[in-house]
């Protein structure tokens, strides 16, 4: 479904990502995990047309989309869930939504897919009328993924979704993901610090050090891999 191939990026003359090659298949979850800087946000502004490659191919369903604007992409069908969620505080929890479909015309459709997350999320129906700024971290977090959904995407992009929330929200949040990807379809490539969780939900997944993934291959696999347990899951 999307695939980057030798992807090098840089800001100015400082280079984020080296030659770094992924590929996700519809119906996965992939997580992409990493230490403060490795470049898991530079990869996923990278797919999402904020960054675009120096180097190296990046397509989605066969097409190429480097040098595509950002709104393009999300047509085509690449929504992602910014770090640190980013909702606009002052609109309502209902209008934040709304505009995750603004490039959608489809009224009817969208009003049911309000529904259905509103159902996914019965916390964002009872707070609809209130200032987004008003919720609390996980409130946020699952009003950013919703607002994500509502552009209908086909490869959903998440930046560490589980920062500074309490571990109860962050099993709720995982657990909406796992339906996502089993009753919806969506595919997900989770960018996350916290390895742990990642790899419980993920189906494969790639790790990252330095602007260079370094290892890749199925989530049990990478559990079970001695340098991933030492770097990564503090065994
Ligand atoms: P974090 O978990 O802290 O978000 P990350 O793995 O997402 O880390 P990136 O934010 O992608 O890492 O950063 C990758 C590298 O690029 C880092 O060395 C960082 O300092 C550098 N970098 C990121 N943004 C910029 C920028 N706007 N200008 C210059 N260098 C940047």
């Amino acid at each position: 479904m999307l695939e980057l191939q030798n992807i090098s990026v840089f800001y100015g003359n400082i280079q984020a990502l080296y030659d770094i090659s992924i590929t996700i298949q519809q119906g996965e979850i992939v997580t992409l995990i990493g230490a403060n800087g490795a470049g898991k946000s530079t990869t996923l502004m990278t797919i999402s047309g904020i960054l675009s490659p120096r180097h190296g191919r990046l397509t989605f369903l066969d097409r190429q989309i480097s040098g595509l604007m950002p709104d393009r992409i999300v047509q085509l069908g690449i929504s992602q869930v910014p770090e640190g969620r980013h909702i606009f505080p002052a609109l309502s929890v209902s209008e934040n939504l709304d505009l995750g479909a603004f490039l959608r015309r489809d009224h009817a459709a969208i009003a049911a897919d309000k529904a259905w997350l509103y159902g996914l999320f019965p916390i964002l129906e009872k707070r609809r009328q209130q200032p987004g700024g008003t919720l609390s971290g996980g409130e946020q977090q699952m009003l950013a993924i919703a607002r994500a959904l509502m552009a209908r995407p086909k490869l959903l992009l998440l930046d560490e979704p589980s920062m500074g929330l309490a571990p109860l929200i962050i099993k709720q949040i995982f657990e909406i993901l796992i339906r996502l990807n089993n009753e919806h379809q969506t595919t997900i490539f989770l960018v996350e610090q916290n390895a742990n969780l990642a790899l419980r939900i993920a189906h494969r997944g790639y790790v990252l050090e330095n602007g260079r993934v370094v290892l890749h291959g199925d989530a049990a696999g990478l559990r079970n891999n001695p340098v991933v347990q030492k770097a990564y899951l503090g065994m």
